[in-house]
């Protein structure tokens, strides 16, 4: 038998957002301040944002903001996961909460 673990979480179920560079490297933001992306990695230096508020990332932490805070909607979105726990970086670096 085949035993399958997966995690189906609502939008308001987010605590944080969670950011991180390629150096390992994070910053967590509340969902609803996760569109003030650092300019650049605290760490390592390397440009977080390019100023284009058109990008996919923008307009993805814009959207689960916006979408958090809509009224009541005929449907739910929730978001499926594996139900594994996140990997830890490998060089252990650890979290700035912002
Ligand atoms: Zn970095």
């Amino acid at each position: 038998m085949t035993l399958e673990t997966r995690l189906l979480i609502g939008l308001k179920d987010i605590l944080s957002v969670q950011f991180e560079c390629r150096c390992g490297a994070r910053v967590t933001r509340d969902p609803e301040k996760a569109d003030r992306i650092p300019a650049q990695c605290g760490q390592c230096g390397t440009p977080w944002q390019t100023g284009d508020e058109e990008s996919p990332v923008y307009l993805f932490v814009r959207a689960l903001r916006n979408l958090r805070q809509a009224g009541e909607t005929p449907f739910s979105i929730r978001l499926e996961t594996n139900g594994e726990p996140l990997r830890q970086h490998p060089k252990g670096v650890s979290d700035v909460v912002a």
